[in-house]
């Protein structure tokens, strides 16, 4: 007999029956039995206590039934109940074939890279997250793998650099990060696929969050999130995100997710799912209070990037995908000793490098988050090293707009009101 508190798989005669959609908000906080949404190895989970909160199966190995071993768990790296449980969760947000949660953002990227070959080549946009340019950097240098980085706000600019003997992936990001660039994720999905029909369009969404945005639904293959942003939303662990669309792309990642051994423990595992459940309240929150921190310093003359100012030249094009404009913006202070002063005499608001937590954050890009990459290539990017970024958290939004403003008003960037407070 199994042990009573092994999870069985339910029954595979089960009549099947397409789980009912409800809108994101209700998706995010009702968790089903995840046999539904998932179709690979340790999907299905049935507490024998009806436990309210999915237990912690903090356990590397699983004993089996019978010699030939067919339990439904075995070994922790290759599959775990808590980890199968936010997995499945997730695929269902994210509108996923199937997903997969790993030790990091990076973690994520890695095992989405390792289907791409020595020869190979990606094209990846020139404005990404810092630790994103390491890597295909070093897949460059040991790996075999080139990456033509081009502006993926043009989608012409990408075909003129694919090759359907080489192009195996298409990397993007939208919003990217700190620019704010905006990708059209159909546009360039189509154009990839039609051209090179061997490549997979990956969408790096960490910044929207599948609350806001969902590029399998905008023709990309694969997505991948940071879970360490907003799906967790407090800074309390580092997590990675993977949707496939297909089951046939999803084995192949679950192949190196299981060779690798990245998969996510069985702790973070529960943290995330119980951080993602808050994800709607979370966002509208940090957005709302975004988009009135954006509108202050647009009133203030600054030069803001962020896809919800109606001077962003891609602001109708990212309304056609995302159903909100996030927390993340940028603004230029046109000189960086006075940036530096600004983010140093903000006190509510705290100098970390990355975004999604609750409380609200300040950075200089070029300083923290993307000094990885050489000043010159930053130059060559159009990286304004001025460059100052906030992540909106849920305080009240007037401490943080009086904060911000008697930040401004100390480094001397209010010239037309120095007196105002
Ligand atoms: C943080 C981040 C990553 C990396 O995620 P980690 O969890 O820090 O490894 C990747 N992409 C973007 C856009 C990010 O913000």
């Amino acid at each position: 007999m199994t042990n009573v508190l092994t999870p069985e798989p339910d029954s595979p005669t089960a009549a099947f029956q397409p789980p009912k959609r409800y809108r994101p908000a209700t998706e995010l906080v009702h968790i089903e039995a995840p046999s539904d949404h998932t179709s690979g190895p340790g999907t299905a989970i049935r507490d024998p206590y009806q436990a309210a909160s999915v237990p912690i199966y903090q356990t590397a190995t699983f004993k089996q039934p019978s010699a030939n071993g067919s339990g439904e768990y075995d070994y922790s790296r290759s599959g775990n109940p808590t980890r199968s449980h936010v997995e499945s969760h997730l695929a269902k947000i994210m509108h996923a074939q199937r997903a997969f949660v790993v030790s990091s953002g990076m973690s994520a990227l890695d095992v989405i890279l390792r289907l791409v070959k020595a020869g190979e080549e990606i094209v990846a946009g020139d404005d990404l997250y810092g630790g994103t340019n390491r890597l295909l950097t070093y897949l460059g240098t040991h790996g075999g793998v080139r990456t033509h980085h081009v502006d993926t706000t043009r989608p012409e600019a990408i075909v003129k650099v694919l090759d359907p003997q080489r192009t195996r992936m298409v990397l993007l990001e939208t919003p990217t990060n700190p620019l704010i660039k905006i990708a059209d994720i159909p546009t360039i999905a189509d154009l990839v696929h039609a051209q090179c029909p061997d490549a997979l369009v990956v969408v790096d969404n960490t910044m929207m969050s599948p609350y806001l945005q969902r590029p399998l639904e905008l023709g990309a293959d694969v997505v991948y999130h940071s879970g360490t942003k907003y799906l967790s939303g407090h800074h309390d662990l580092m997590a990675g995100v993977i949707g496939a669309k297909t089951s046939a792309t999803a084995d192949r990642i679950y192949h190196v997710i299981n060779a690798t051994g990245c998969g996510l423990s069985p702790f973070d595992s529960w943290l995330l799912l119980r951080g993602v459940k808050t994800l709607a309240v979370r966002m509208e929150k940090q957005q709302a209070n975004a988009v009135l921190i954006a509108n202050y310093l647009i009133s203030r003359g600054f030069r803001v990037h962020y896809p919800g100012n109606p001077a962003h030249p891609q602001y109708a094009l990212h309304r056609t995908m995302a159903s909100g404009p996030g927390a993340v913006l940028s603004f230029e202070t046109g000189d960086v000793i006075t940036s530096e002063r600004i983010v140093e005499s903000t006190k509510l608001w705290g100098i970390s490098v990355s975004f999604g937590c609750v409380n609200s954050l300040i950075s200089m890009p070029c300083r923290m988050s993307h000094a990885s990459i050489p000043a010159h290539v930053r130059q060559a990017r159009a990286l304004p090293e001025d460059l100052i970024r906030l992540c909106v958290g849920i305080e009240d939004p007037q401490d943080l707009l009086e904060d911000l403003e008697s930040a401004l008003a100390i480094a001397g960037a209010l010239p037309g009101d120095p007196m105002m407070l």
